[in-house]
């Protein structure tokens, strides 16, 4: 079983994913760590995301057990993931990887940009998990600002229109809803919420696909 779950920065997808991962029992792949962690490599080489050698080299030489790293997890990190995001060759390289975890016993939920369109296209279930910037922004500030980081609401919205723009306007892979993909809107929900809307998505595309099978 295989749950694709799309979204922009900040929209609570990554928690949603986990969530979902543990209730079904499956597992989870954040493939924005692994962007980020190229961004990671190459900026620690002295080398610039938006080159596309310096990050090629980078995806290449990943190593998966680096991920749980909290030095990921900045704004400051998740920007130059989206210039390494950009280099087609970046994405090829991390695909088979992403497509390796998907197959893992017994399925997996894995969240990102492209999963439904690119990665898993034959995913179970896909969803589009999205919120307004505003509020996206207003959440990822208070995460921040717990964390200690030194920055404004309006800073963190900036950053956040301006990786949307990024993301929605690149040449590959970019960041849009699958057309088979279930949209949930997660403005006006809590993470309780959210997370009981889309297990009614999950169960109810299951049912379905149960009785078609
Ligand atoms: O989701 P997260 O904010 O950790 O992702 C960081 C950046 O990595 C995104 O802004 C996007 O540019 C890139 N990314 C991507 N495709 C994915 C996941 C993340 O291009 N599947």
């Amino acid at each position: 079983m295989i749950i694709a779950i799309d979204g922009p920065a900040a929209s609570g997808k990554g928690t949603l994913a986990k969530r979902i991962a543990a209730h079904y029992g499956l597992h989870h792949l954040d493939t924005g760590q692994l962007y980020r962690a190229v961004a990671r490599d190459t900026l620690a080489k002295g080398g610039d995301p938006a080159d596309e050698a310096a990050s090629l080299a980078a995806a290449r030489a990943l190593d998966p057990e680096s991920l749980d790293d909290a030095a990921l997890r900045g704004p400051k990190i998740g920007e130059a993931a989206s210039f390494a995001a950009r280099h087609p060759k970046v994405r090829e390289t991390l695909r088979a990887y992403q497509r390796a975890f998907a197959r893992r016993n017994p399925g997996a939920v894995i969240d990102g940009r492209d999963i439904g369109t690119v990665i898993c296209p034959d995913a179970d279930v896909k969803l589009f998990v999205t919120a307004s910037p505003e509020e996206r922004a207003r959440r990822r500030y208070l995460e921040l600002k717990q964390n200690g980081a030194k920055v404004t609401q309006d800073e963190v919205l900036d950053d956040i229109k301006t990786r949307d723009e990024r993301d929605q306007n690149r040449a590959v892979a970019p960041l849009r809803q699958a057309e088979d993909a279930v949209l949930l809107d997660t403005t006006n929900l809590d993470i309780d919420a959210a997370f009981r809307a889309a297990i009614d998505i999950v169960d109810a595309a299951m049912g379905h696909a149960g009785q078609a099978g």
